[in-house]
């Protein structure tokens, strides 16, 4: 018996065993001398290392298996207990060495000082067989000395929707941190969901996430606030060495040999998170996703999205629209707003490193890489979506102005305008819908664009109005002028109609992570049942293809989900 025990376990453990750590941010960086976990400020450190609190009934709730795979991890393993021991915290496999970062931020536009990991610990770095580094890092797991006065946990409606969005964001080709797993604790947590005074006690659960580099804008920050440039360059030159090297297959402007860290050189990294940035900013205003707290602690140099807290899809397209109630009066992170947000952002790491390189010049002309590549990406990309071959600025510029306006003019479903958009074909004085299938059945009809019947036109569309009492003549005519313009330009490129439409349909996603989807997944996870969070998961997987069983997921979000709580409003209480 107690054999074979033993050798259930050495089975067990050898099943995690292709992880191994070399934890080089430890290892290279200065950390916090004291070892104790109590909050405090912590100066003259990048990390203090503290362990997970353990948890009493951890239960695996769902697992990546994408996100596995790049850990060398078998889905084998993701099922077996001592994952779950592992990725709820309760366990550390030989070579762990848990720390919590320390960082600073600026917060709705306000330096904020010291914040660091609150309740995320890194429980180590790996290289995998293809040579690629991960962190490994637990969200929810117990207090760090950077919690200031909350408790470093997290439930399991906020770790519900940061694990499917990171994965749904990576199947969109939005680069993104990743989710490993999601993990139910077993205990309560008390939280102020919308800070009213109701205090409500919600199940704990830990999501581990993982990406190459945690490393944010505002680990910067702290060390240049409190004049630390020693720590600040040791940081920057690691940085640059870990996570841009040329070994890593990652940056090809960073070429300098990293043996002689140089002004130039931290110009030339600068320029590059402003490209990242830019690229990644592009990537959210495809798809109507709105980050919702764009605060710099919040902002990757690698240019990923993380921190997934009170996000939102657009669902009628409302450029103002931001699903953060703590924004809800300045609306500083709207969806529109965010390409200057990044902007804003990017500059406030640039004073970060300015004591490094002590001249302003080259700093404003690297920050000005992120405006032209912002914008060269964004023509790239609504060229795409709307299935022109190259964005042409004298023409398609106003077209898109006047398509954005009038998709804001009546409550338009972002998602499901564009994925119908593809399906509009050119023919010399026609224009030509290809109709979607309906009853899973596809036909074709073609609808003469003539004044008399304008609104034919617009039975494409029907399905992305949320309101059709507000489809006046005036927006009638107006969007049917706006497709016999679109037609024409389509009609000038003369793209074959498949490829076209299979270009649009590789920009214009048919699944998004709705709002209401989420809370969905959320109501039943909290009543016990994980289906939907699978469900999920697995539909979310191939977001641009046509899924003929899930469509009823390709929906604009029902009445019911317009004002509730976790659809359309969230806050930072998580
Ligand atoms: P956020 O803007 O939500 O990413 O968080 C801002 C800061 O608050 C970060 O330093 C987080 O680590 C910290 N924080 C957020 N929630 C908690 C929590 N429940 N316990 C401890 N720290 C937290
Ligand atoms: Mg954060």
């Amino acid at each position: 018996m107690r054999e074979s025990q033993a050798i259930m376990n050495s089975q067990i453990y050898n099943t995690l065993s292709s992880l191994t750590f070399d934890n080089t941010f430890i290892c290279e960086l200065p950390g916090d001398s004291e070892s104790a976990n109590y909050r405090r400020q912590v100066s003259g450190a990048c990390y203090s290392k503290v362990k997970p609190t353990p948890v009493s009934a951890p239960k695996l709730i769902a697992y990546s298996k994408e996100a596995a795979a790049l850990l060398d991890i078998s889905e084998e393993t993701c099922k077996s207990e001592e994952f779950t021991q592992v990725f709820s915290g309760n366990k550390l496999l030989s070579g762990m060495s848990p720390y919590a970062a320390c960082y600073g931020g600026h917060q709705f536009g306000n330096w904020a000082g010291q914040l660091g990991d609150g309740r995320a610990i890194n429980l180590g770095e790996i290289v995998n067989k293809r040579l690629e580094r991960w962190t490994l890092q637990i969200k929810g797991a117990g207090a760090t000395p950077y919690s200031r006065n909350a408790d470093g946990l997290a439930v399991l409606r906020s770790s519900v929707r940061e694990f499917l969005c990171s994965e749904a964001m990576f199947h969109l080709g939005i680069p993104t941190t990743r989710a490993l797993s999601i993990i139910a604790t077993g205990e309560m947590v008390e939280r102020d969901m919308f800070y009213n005074g109701n205090l409500k006690e919600e199940p704990g659960a830990v999501v581990c996430r993982i990406a190459p580099s945690f490393i944010r804008f505002g680990n910067f920050e702290i060390f240049a606030f409190r004049n630390d440039i020693q720590t600040l360059k040791k940081l920057l030159d690691y940085t640059i060495r870990r996570d841009f090297s040329l070994y890593k297959g990652r940056c090809t402007d960073l070429l300098v040999s990293t043996d002689s860290l140089s002004a130039k050189l931290y110009i030339n990294w600068f320029e590059e998170v402003c490209r990242r940035t830019a690229d990644m900013v592009v990537e959210w205003m495809r798809v109507g996703f709105v980050h919702g707290v764009m605060n710099t602690d919040n902002m990757s140099v690698l240019g990923l999205t993380i921190d997934y807290g009170p996000y939102g899809w657009i669902e009628n397209y409302d450029p103002n629209w931001t699903p953060n109630t703590t924004d809800a009066h300045g609306k500083r992170y709207r969806f529109s707003n965010q390409p200057q947000i990044a902007h804003w952002n990017l500059a406030q790491l640039a004073n970060a490193i300015y004591p490094l390189i002590e001249d302003v010049e080259p700093l404003q002309q690297a920050l000005a890489v992120y405006s032209d590549r912002f914008k060269d990406k964004w023509q790239q990309m609504m060229a795409e979506k709307l299935g022109f071959r190259t964005f042409e600025a004298d023409v398609d510029a106003n077209l898109t102005e006047e398509l954005f306006k009038l998709l804001s003019m009546v409550e338009t479903d972002m998602t499901i305008f564009f994925r119908r958009l593809a399906l509009v074909d050119f023919k010399s004085d026609y224009l030509t819908i290809q109709k979607f299938p309906s009853n899973n059945n596809y036909s074709e009809a073609t609808y003469i664009s003539n004044k008399e019947d304008e609104s034919r036109n617009l039975e494409l569309f029907m399905d992305a109005y949320y309101v059709p009492s507000q489809l006046t003549a005036d927006y009638i005519s107006r969007m049917a002028n706006w497709l016999r313009l679109y037609t024409k330009r389509l009609e000038k490129d003369n793209l074959p109609y498949e490829i076209k439409r299979s270009q649009m349909d590789l920009a214009n996603p048919k699944y998004v992570l709705r709002n209401y989807l989420a809370q969905l997944a959320i109501d039943k996870a909290e009543d016990g049942d994980f289906s939907m969070i699978h469900r999920l998961l697995e539909l979310l997987r191939h977001p641009y293809s046509e899924q003929r069983e899930n469509e009823e997921f390709a929906v604009k979000r029902p009445d019911w989900a317009r004002h509730r709580q976790g659809c359309s409003m969230l806050s930072c209480s998580s």
